[in-house]
């Protein structure tokens, strides 16, 4: 049931890519959508199995395990991104470019929360708005590549394509699909433990002090995460004092999972028809996780990845690179979010600092012409990716600095406001971007990289980035 042959190749994606022309109303949205419509569009970054008997047991086997979240959660996330789409949230949406199962260990998911928690500290304090936190965590797994192929020693390998396709070793690179079940687990056993610590009190804002900065070795820095820190604390010792602080949220927080959605057969076995609590009807959620996003490389209107978002509850993401015209996005946005519901679509728009002055304006023009009302996020990371001089992929913490003050001033000045940021980031001490308070340079870069696609920001970058935003809000 699950044979399909919507694959085209890399030349002709690239080529669907440059279709302008033919990208309106391709996709029409009264057109029956079913978990499984996308398998009669054109589908790019398709992954080729050798078993198609061993796929169809796996999407079995998924097709039958529980849901990992709730439309209940998932439904309470919609409703803090349309607060950030008025204006009234900032969202935080972070962790790293490619979640391996080796990262499913308490050491590894305790640190990605912390540094998003200290982040959502500096946020709150210097944007005074409630912060919606989301983690590239438990399922962001599948990369899209822009290289299908890699030469290693002379011989053409496939590439990684994330973990839950082949092996990031060598041995490991041909399709297994039985990754896809192992996927599942890996997902579920992070967000279990996710879970499990924030009801045990891991966020609560009343000890702060336990998410010490492990790793920062700036004295600046330090020294100004102390003084939010401090800040804070007196307000909940005022708070204390006249007796309203027995609001749990102080004690925990909200936290929502997220992945690009780019495993199709994957996402489709996660998709249940279920009872809305807000109106008692069954309706299609995507149950691995409260939010999904479109690449920049399989965002074409007319293909596979928007045929299967546009009929799924979850609010989503749309990756927003230099090459989208401002009618392709409109017509993205109508066939995505066609009753205009404020922060169903995030555009999480990652030009690069040299193109922003010059993409970002249309956009937001375009988007002012229709009704839709979105979540403007800025990732300032993937248009700033380059090669470091020993061919190591690294991104300048200064570019990433730039895109995003560009960012927020150019929203401003076009009467419009930046709602969130979207990070590639880890909580640990890394060496893959160059620049930040630590300066590290090139040569640094060899120290400690660890990241197996594309640079992190490390837990102090991370932190610089937080107080960019804050005093860009504070001032
Ligand atoms: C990513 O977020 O890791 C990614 C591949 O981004 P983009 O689709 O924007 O290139
Ligand atoms: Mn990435």
């Amino acid at each position: 049931a699950k044979l399909r042959s919507n694959s085209v190749d890399y030349t002709e994606s690239q080529i669907i890519h440059e279709q302008r022309d033919d990208v309106h109303g391709n996709i029409d949205n009264k057109s029956q959508w079913d978990p499984t419509s996308w398998h009669t569009k054109p589908i790019v970054q398709d992954v080729i199995y050798s078993s198609m008997e061993d796929v169809e047991k796996a999407l079995e086997k998924l097709e039958t395990l529980p849901p990992l979240v709730s439309p209940h959660e998932i439904n309470d996330l919609q409703e803090k991104l349309r607060d950030a789409a008025l204006g009234k949230a900032f969202v935080l949406q972070g962790g790293d470019c490619a979640e391996l199962f080796d990262y499913c260990s308490q050491e590894h998911i305790e640190s990605k929360m912390k540094i998003l928690l200290q982040m959502s500290l500096v946020l709150i304090w210097g944007t005074k708005l409630p912060l919606v936190r989301i983690g590239r965590i438990a399922g962001q797994f599948a990369k899209p590549r822009s290289k299908l192929t890699e030469e290693v020693d002379g011989k053409v390998m496939p590439s990684f394509r994330g973990d839950n396709i082949n092996g990031f070793d060598m041995s490991e690179r041909t399709p297994d699909p039985s990754r896809l079940v192992s996927a599942y687990f890996h997902s579920a056993a992070t967000l279990n433990f996710i879970r499990t610590s924030l009801s045990s009190g891991f966020a609560d804002l009343h000890r702060p002090f336990d998410w010490s900065l492990s790793h920062v070795q700036s004295s600046e820095v330090k020294a100004r995460y102390r003084a939010v820190v401090d800040a804070i604390t007196e307000g909940l010792s005022f708070m204390k004092t006249i007796g309203a602080d027995k609001s749990s949220t102080l004690e925990s927080i909200d936290f929502y999972t997220s992945h690009e959605g780019l495993m199709l057969e994957f996402e489709q076995c996660l998709t249940r028809k279920l009872r809305d609590p807000r109106d008692g009807e069954s309706k299609w959620y995507n149950t691995s996780a409260h939010f999904l996003w479109i690449g920049d490389r399989t965002r074409q209107s007319n293909c596979a990845h928007v045929e299967y978002f546009r009929g799924i509850m979850n609010p989503i993401g749309v990756k927003v690179g230099p090459s989208m015209t401002g009618d392709e996005l409109v017509a993205t946005l109508d066939i995505l979010d066609p009753d205009c519901i404020a922060g169903k679509v995030t555009l999480i728009t990652r030009y690069g600092a040299g193109n922003i002055s010059k993409a970002l304006p249309p956009h937001i023009a375009a988007v002012k012409r229709t009704k839709h009302k979105v979540v403007w996020m800025s990732d300032p990371c993937h248009g700033n990716t380059k090669a470091s001089t020993s061919g190591l992929k690294t991104r300048d913490f200064e570019d990433i600095m730039n895109e995003l003050a560009l960012a927020l001033q150019i929203h401003k000045d076009n009467d419009s406001q930046l709602n969130g940021v979207h990070l590639e980031l880890t909580g640990d001490a890394v060496t893959e971007c160059i620049g930040g308070s630590a300066r590290l340079t090139d040569e640094d870069l060899q120290i400690r990289y660890d990241t197996v696609c594309d640079p992190r920001l490390s837990e102090s970058q991370s932190l610089d980035v937080a107080f960019l935003i804050a005093d860009w809000f504070k001032k």
